[in-house]
């Protein structure tokens, strides 16, 4: 899909992390190379919330990993804040490490169940060190537990076991905010949670953001839930962004037939492609062997043969914000399925 082109990409003072062609591979064992992450290109503006979205294995969560620099991409620059983090040596990415936090899938076990939770809160201040010494880091520690919801009396007694999957996960973002981040990577932050549950966290993120002026890069595999708190939306398949720009556009407008097929699954009386007829067969490719041309052209009903042999670029959709990489975007004048 999205090939070289980055048209897409914003000026480079208007943004606070510029990723461009990061690719990520793996050895798979007899010479065979997973291409986990291929060519990708986006940026994030300060405040702003990416959502990336796309089925289990797509490669978002390697994405974003490989934005931090855990592990570090096979090529591709990250530039935050204008310092390209993949020329830094290894020290001076640790000194980088605190503006990036990472909020988990599963709270629980992500929290050492032996700490009390104000001490596994605590503990990034421990290792970085409070600019303020101990008065400091005693007041941050408890102004943050009270800020995500939580009784900073009761996190110096309990341990995370005590707490249900939601406070667990208001837990983590505590251990995240603590060392005045700059930007979060959220990694499925709401999946493992009741559905009751996802909107009060969804809420308490937003606004842990906008009280202490963070960036987001929120990954997830729903577009229900990428659609309520993404500013800006970039889709990916098969280690490739699809389609890409200004979140509400993309929903009122998807024009890839992938975004389509994802939005026709989101059940909300607002979505326009609720309940459509197209659906996705067959499995996701492997990224070992990744299909020629356009990536998802053994799964869409609009392929023709140029599709099978030539990776769309990403080009304009309109005039604003939306960005598709797709040679038949799906407009009312679409092809037909040959
Ligand atoms: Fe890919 Fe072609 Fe389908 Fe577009 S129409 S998504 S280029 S296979």
């Amino acid at each position: 899909m999205a090939g070289s082109g980055k048209a897409h990409l914003r000026n480079a003072d208007e943004v606070l992390l510029r990723v461009e062609n990061l690719v990520k591979e793996f050895p798979a064992g007899g010479g065979k190379v997973v291409h986990a992450v291929s060519d990708v290109s986006f940026d994030v503006a300060e405040g702003e919330t990416l959502g990336l979205v796309g089925e289990s294995g797509c490669g978002k969560s390697t994405t974003a990993k490989a934005v931090i620099q855990l592990p570090p991409p096979t090529s591709g620059s990250v530039v935050f804040d204008g310092t390209d983090l993949t020329d830094l040596s290894a020290e001076e990415l640790r000194q980088q490490r605190p503006q990036f936090q990472m909020i988990f899938q599963d709270p629980i076990s992500s929290l050492n169940p032996r700490r009390r939770v104000r001490d596994i809160v605590s503990e990034g201040l421990e290792i970085w060190g409070g600019s303020g010494g101990g008065a400091f880091t005693e007041g941050r520690v408890d102004e943050i537990i009270e800020a995500v919801g939580l009784d900073p009396q009761e996190a110096r007694k309990r341990r995370p076991h005590e707490y249900s999957g939601g406070q667990c996960q208001r837990i983590s973002v505590a251990r995240a905010l603590v060392l005045d981040p700059k930007v979060i990577i959220c990694d499925e932050p709401v999946s493992a949670l009741d559905v009751s549950v996802q909107a009060q966290i969804l809420n308490m993120l937003e606004d842990m953001k906008d009280r202490y002026g963070l960036t987001l890069l929120f990954i997830s595999h729903d577009l229900s839930v990428v659609k309520n708190v993404s500013d800006r939306v970039a889709v990916m398949y098969l280690g490739k962004i699809c389609e890409i720009g200004d979140g509400d556009e993309i929903f009122k407008n998807p024009v890839h037939p992938y975004t389509r097929i994802l939005l026709s699954a989101v059940p909300d009386p607002a979505n326009p492609f609720a309940g459509e007829s197209e659906t996705l067969d067959g499995e996701l490719p492997s990224p070992i062997n990744p299909p020629a041309g356009c990536r998802f052209h053994t799964r869409c009903a609009y392929a023709q043969d140029i599709c099978r042999s030539e990776e769309p670029q990403t080009e304009q959709e309109g005039d604003g914000d939306h960005w598709v990489a797709c040679h038949f975007p799906v407009r009312n004048d679409a092809p037909a399925a040959d």
